[in-house]
């Protein structure tokens, strides 16, 4: 709904105070109490509310958002019992509520935000908001202010809405003014609006910018630079055509829903053909106990990606006889990614296409829909850090080491917060595709808007090799490198891919205050002897062909040597896709992990996301794994080390965390 040009409380209307005491909610829940925001401090207010909390896992297994809503901050538990109950805030009667610092932490999660608006929340009051969960509240017509703001409403008074639109923007204060991104669209589709046109002169752009500044859609209407083409810099809010993108059975259903409702059950999507549908998710959830009771829910999600596909004529990569045909991210730069593309996708690692040299970040489903319907979005041009990499790997090194590094290096400060990862240099090319796939995915550990791989003769070559037939020359055309003299708001830094040694992210212990964080870096040289239970190798991170080359050169020469898996350690090994599969079976990989005991997945997600085999059972359980996130909770109660395809292989056969040395096991039998 658009908001009126001055905001006011609703008579009869009511505001929630998210209070560090639990009693304060249960009461106002209740309906006992109504708060005022003078005789509270910030203080006072719960902080890090993260998505988690206001919709969990299982909520998001149902795709309407009505129903989202009832079960809203289902994640607020106290003293083991959850504190809001069914149906609590939608039947509180509130329009505001209200939180301290940082709302919104954690995922992309739509949801949490959809669990307010259903709940008839109009207005969210916060110090401060988590960039993507701000994002999701914009485009679902949320509106967000701050306490100071609160106390005037309460106090009788008006705000304009150019207030709460102050600090965004020009296009997302176009979309706030029309009450979320379904209404702005319509409204651009309508003419009535007129976009913000970009006339930014000349510049030596990243790698980034070019990308964007190809796409962009209102170019036509610019002031004419002296080349006459289109310039961008960050902060530049610019309207883009976007090439392509990709939604699984855990999103697509709500995408469906949402063009259903905005546009009809007719509805259309622009450019079918660039645009994918995967099983890949929850393929494999009925393995895992605890996800049994939400099979009915997950069937349907199935079923309602399966109508979308058939509806819109998208690409499908459904799963065949139950057996995925791959992880979406991996599929995706194998068969539909090209170079210079603008990409987006309804997962947090799409950032995963940028090792083909295009632009790929996740959206929220709202903006998805939004998208896929109209064939445009908006975009505030980001800015970028560059890494310039030289020199090569040591043997016992891969690039999830680099990354393990660049998290601890860089993410933990923040340097790559919301910027786009740039990675060139001689190291760079020295590293297969696959490598180079790994670093870009791991970008959104990064907090970073996403990464982008500068492209060479590998990557063309690589390409045509997935899709025989390919224009390579066209490929090459499109390929997009830094200008001399870009701007680095992050700076440029080099990294000698010769200095990284084999890294783990421990998993920190929450219960006394250390997150379970990617950006928990450590070298596997100074971790104390820490036994392991399961070792899992896959992931969109670790799934690739090059991943199982580095499995099979562990288990081979552990095999070699006469060991099996370590007694009591569970090894499970899952093909990132289908092309990963047939690879490992035309050349003999299949035989070494048989014979080393390990257990081998069909293809997909799994243990990564909690969904399938390989997750831990119980909180004393220690996992090593090559996956790309380590939260507390995400792969089972256990605690979970992150490392490298090498570390997490030879951790399997010693059963302890272990980095890779060449021979290691062939030692071990001579001195037996
Ligand atoms: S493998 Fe894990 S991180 Fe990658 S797409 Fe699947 S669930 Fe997400």
């Amino acid at each position: 709904m658009k908001p009126e040009p001055i905001i006011h409380l609703t008579p009869g209307k009511r505001v929630l105070f998210l209070t560090k005491d639990p009693e304060l909610i249960r009461r106002q829940l209740r309906g006992e109490i109504d708060l005022q925001m003078r005789d509270l401090t910030i203080d006072d207010l719960l902080d890090d509310i993260n998505t988690d909390a206001m919709t969990p896992a299982w909520v998001c297994f149902s795709h309407k958002p009505e129903d989202i809503a009832r079960d809203a901050y289902a994640g607020l538990i106290v003293d083991g019992k959850r504190l809001f109950e069914h149906d609590a805030l939608i039947n509180g009667n509130f329009e505001v509520i209200v939180s301290g610092y940082r709302k919104g932490v954690g995922s992309s999660r739509e949801t949490a935000t959809q669990c307010e608006v259903w709940s008839g929340i109009r207005i969210a009051v916060a110090a401060s908001f988590a960039p993507i969960h701000a994002g999701n509240n914009i485009n679902q017509g949320l509106l967000m202010a701050d306490h100071a703001m609160l106390e005037r409403l309460q106090a009788g008074e008006g705000i304009a809405i150019e207030e709460l639109c102050k600090g965004r923007d020009a296009i997302t204060q176009l979309v706030i003014q029309e009450g979320g991104l379904f209404p702005f669209a319509k409204a651009v589709a309508r003419g009535e609006i007129d976009l913000p046109v970009p006339n930014t002169p000349k510049r030596p752009m990243t790698m980034g910018e070019k990308i964007l500044a190809r796409h962009v859609l209102s170019a036509g209407n610019r002031q004419p630079t002296t080349d006459n083409q289109v310039y961008v810099k960050p902060g530049d809010a610019v309207v883009v055509e976007v090439d392509g993108g990709y939604t699984h059975e855990f999103t697509t259903a709500q995408v469906h829903y949402f063009l259903e409702q905005e546009y009809g059950p007719e509805y259309t999507i622009k450019n079918p053909q660039k645009f994918a549908v995967f099983e890949d998710h929850l393929i494999y959830a009925d393995d895992v106990a605890r996800m049994r009771p939400f099979m009915p829910k997950i069937q349907t999600l199935r079923d309602l990606q399966r109508a979308f596909q058939q509806h819109t004529g998208c690409r499908d990569f459904s799963a065949v006889d139950n057996i995925s045909p791959g992880i979406c991210h991996e599929v995706a730069r194998e068969y539909i990614i090209d170079p210079g593309d603008f990409i987006q996708a309804t997962d947090s690692h799409t950032c995963m296409g940028g090792v083909n040299n295009a632009l790929a970040w996740g959206v929220g489903a709202t903006e998805y829909a939004n998208l896929v319907h109209s064939g445009f979005t908006q975009v505030e041009v980001s800015e970028s850090i560059r890494f310039e990499l030289t020199g090569t790997l040591r043997q016992n090194v891969t690039a999830k080491d680099v990354m393990l590094f660049i998290l601890l290096r860089y993410a933990k400060p923040q340097r790559t917060l919301d910027r786009i990862m740039e990675l060139t240099g001689p190291g760079l090319r020295s590293l297969s595709m696959d490598e180079r796939a790994t670093l870009a995915n791991m970008a959104t550990e990064c907090s970073a808007r996403t990464a982008i791989i500068e492209a060479d003769e590998k990557t063309f070559a690589w390409i045509a090799a997935m899709r025989p037939g390919v224009d390579v020359d066209a490929l090459r055309a499109r390929a997009v490198s830094p200008d001399p003299g870009a701007e680095y708001a992050g700076g440029v830094h080099t990294i000698d891919l010769s200095s990284i040694q084999p890294m783990v992210a421990h998993p920190g212990d929450p219960d006394h205050g250390i997150p379970s964080d990617p950006t928990n870096g450590a070298f596997v040289a100074d971790v104390e002897d820490t036994k392991i239970d399961i070792a899992y190798a896959g992931s969109c991170t670790a799934g690739k062909i090059d991943d199982f080359l580095f499995y099979h050169q562990v288990a081979k020469e552990a095999v070699d040597a006469g060991l099996k898996v370590a007694e009591g350690v569970k090894f499970y090994i899952q093909f990132g896709s289908q092309a990963v599969e047939t690879f490992a079976r035309e050349n003999g990989l299949l035989d070494t992990f048989e014979r080393a005991g390990a257990v081998v997945l069909n293809p997909g997600c799994g243990a990564c996301i909690g969904c399938g085999p390989g997750v831990s059972e119980d909180s004393e359980q220690v996992t090593i794994s090559a996956i790309n996130r380590n939260y507390k909770g995400r792969s089972g109660p256990g605690k979970l080390w992150l490392a490298s395809p090498l570390t997490v292989a030879a951790s399997a056969f010693t059963g302890h965390v272990t980095a890779y040395t060449p021979g290691m096991f062939a030692k071990e039998l001579v001195g037996a």
